[in-house]
């Protein structure tokens, strides 16, 4: 069973086959893809920089590396926690091997990428979830990264910002999984008082665990448009309560309009948003 919401992406190859990764939304490898939002046959390039649609303005789903290069001053950005060795803590069968895959995938150590660099000259700590990396899922690497990003922003002063993109918890690592949200939410608060910024950027997809922790505790928390923000997916909800939910259900609109999001912005002004805000706080 599938528990979160997928939009169907069909890539348009050369040989017009359907490729394995349809489910993911992605930028397509191939000169056309198919806009999961207004379907319409799109050339790549057109996507730009940014990658969005020319045609609907749908914000494709990005790898962390090409989030740091749209957000981050060029060369400004310094990794960190890049080596914390895998374990396999419940020997869940083939988890080693999922690693690795993802691993060679995504060129990414884990799902989340952890460091610092500047946004127009200032200064931040930087965590960027990658949904391309096992669904982006939360597994112990993941909540120490994250965390030890915190504590290095409070010895260095800095204020922290986070790209979320999750399917939740990391099913493979099981309690050891959920045990992170409160590892995190826990170095969220001590960053907090020490009165240093704490700033969420929700992307498409922000559930489960991620959204139940840190995504919810930023003191600003910005979405990127037509994102899907919720806890668990539409068809849990709709099987338990046995319902049929609203269209805008859990897209980050309904949600800004429920009070649970600051701003939708766009991922062109993104930059400058963020620039402005870090400004602010300074
Ligand atoms: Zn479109």
């Amino acid at each position: 069973m599938q528990l979160f919401k997928k939009r169907a992406y069909i890539p348009i190859t050369k040989h017009s086959q359907i490729s394995e990764e349809t489910d993911n939304p992605m930028v397509p490898d191939g000169m056309f893809a198919q806009c999961p939002s207004c379907k319409k046959a799109i050339y790549t390039k057109d996507l730009g920089a940014e990658k969005i649609c020319p045609e609907c303005s749908y914000t494709f789903r990005i790898r962390a590396q090409k989030r740091i290069e749209l957000t981050l001053d060029e060369a400004s950005f310094e990794e960190w926690y890049h080596d914390i060795p895998f374990e396999n803590p419940l020997n869940f069968p083939d988890y080693d091997k999922k690693i690795e895959q993802a691993q060679k995938k995504t060129a990414l150590h884990e799902a989340v990428l952890t460091g610092k660099g500047t946004i127009n000259g200032i200064e931040t700590a930087i965590c960027v979830m990658d949904s391309h990396f096992i669904m982006g899922s939360m597994g112990k690497i993941v909540g120490e990264k994250i965390t030890r990003t915190f504590e290095k922003a409070i010895e260095e002063k800095l204020p922290v910002i986070i790209f979320t993109a999750s399917g939740g918890a990391r099913m493979q690592e099981s309690i050891l999984s959920l045990m992170q949200m409160a590892k995190i939410s826990g170095a969220v608060a001590r960053h907090s008082d020490a009165g240093l910024l704490y700033v969420t950027v929700l992307t498409d997809p922000t559930t489960g665990g991620v959204t139940a922790s840190f995504a919810m505790q930023g003191d600003i928390i910005l979405s990127e448009p037509q994102a899907l923000v919720g806890f668990a997916g539409r068809r849990v909800i709709e099987q338990t309560i046995n319902e049929e939910l609203p269209d805008d259900f859990q897209l980050a609109e309904s949600v800004l309009e429920n009070g649970f999001i600051d701003k939708i912005v766009p991922r062109k002004e993104m930059k400058q948003l963020l620039s402005d805000i870090l400004r602010m706080h300074q």
